[in-house]
């Protein structure tokens, strides 16, 4: 009897798990300039960031991540913690428990999450995501879905070397000595796009990527020669946030350089969240105004931008990018 039960629970268990990347690759490891899974092989997720807690939090649920997971085939989601304007710093427990809720669905529905601190100004705000980052840690350290994300975008007044990465190495200590090895992604200067500076003069452990932060609309071919600098110093980039619009998040969908955009993340097999999961009226936007917060979106409810990017990361999932021959 207590066998066939154990047997039934086990059953039961495989039937209603909800396999997906992270069954298939485990937790993330900066290996050169790839990101690898426990099996030594590269890895390359697309998928959704949300929107600023404290504005976007009613699309903070379950529902929400497993209509992306089903329908998007997304693979990676970005959980979003505002830190000033009404966010983390004013409202610290509604804040955090609204980023632990989309984490927990996440890891749930076996999908990676990133947890961002997302800040303009977190060098000033050190001691707080010190602590918030070492609650993360002991809360999730050993989930090999969780990476975290330390400073959303500095402005183009931070400096690396003086702001930046002062700050980055202290929360990494923080978290380290809780969390030794899961993922932890850091932001550049001039809106996470002055990654050649950061790869000049990198942060010393061994499973830090640098966040290359992109809108379409406005950037080009500038900030990918940027980009190539770092990657052709083995220094690893994930984009844990992109537009197809513009940068301040609205304008029109830019086609032509989306296209050219997503040919550069599938030779170089970077990891791409796009901006973002909200019902705001603007260009960014994946769904309209008026739309459930809990997924179960039809094709008229999706914005110019939602039907574009989730044609992207359909086929992201469909047909992950793979080295180059002649780099294996
Ligand atoms: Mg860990």
């Amino acid at each position: 009897m207590k066998t066939s039960l154990a047997l039934l629970l086990f059953i039961l268990a495989l039937t209603t798990s909800h396999a997906g990347p992270v069954s298939e690759h485990g937790r993330l490891q900066v290996n050169g300039r790839r990101i690898t899974g426990t099996k030594g092989e590269t890895v390359s997720l697309a998928g959704n960031s949300f929107f600023w807690s404290q504005w976007g939090g009613e699309l903070y649920n379950a529902e929400a991540v497993n209509w992306l997971k089903s329908d998007w085939k997304t693979t990676i989601i970005r959980a979003v913690m505002g830190i000033e304007a009404g966010g983390y710093l004013e409202h610290p427990e509604s804040e955090k428990a609204k980023i632990i809720t989309l984490v927990d669905a996440a890891i749930a529905a076996d999908l990676y999450v990133i947890i961002d601190w997302h800040d303009h100004h977190a060098h000033l705000h050190t001691e707080q995501a010190i602590s918030f980052f070492q609650e993360m840690a002991h809360r999730y350290g050993k989930q090999p879905h969780v990476l975290y994300e330390l400073y959303n975008e500095p402005l183009n007044t931070a400096t690396w070397a003086g702001d930046v990465k002062p700050y980055a190495e202290k929360v990494i200590a923080a978290i380290r000595a809780i969390d030794p090895d899961n993922m932890i992604l850091v932001g550049s200067p001039t809106w996470s796009q002055d990654v050649d500076v950061a790869a000049a003069d990198p942060i010393k452990d061994n499973n830090v990527a640098y966040t290359l932060h992109f809108y379409a609309g406005t950037h080009k071919a500038d900030l990918r020669a940027k980009a190539l600098i770092a990657l052709k110093k083995n220094i690893p980039l994930f984009v844990s946030e992109w537009g197809t619009c513009n940068a301040d998040g609205d304008g029109n969908v830019a086609d032509a350089s989306t296209k050219e955009w997503m040919a550069f993340m599938r030779e170089w097999q970077l990891s791409h969240c796009n901006w973002s999961v909200s019902t705001r009226k603007e260009a960014a936007s994946i769904i309209i105004p008026g739309a459930s917060a809990t997924g179960h979106w039809p094709e008229s409810d999706l914005t110019e931008n939602g039907r574009v990017v989730r044609e992207w990361v359909r086929q992201w999932a469909a047909n992950p990018p793979v080295d180059p021959k002649s780099e294996k």
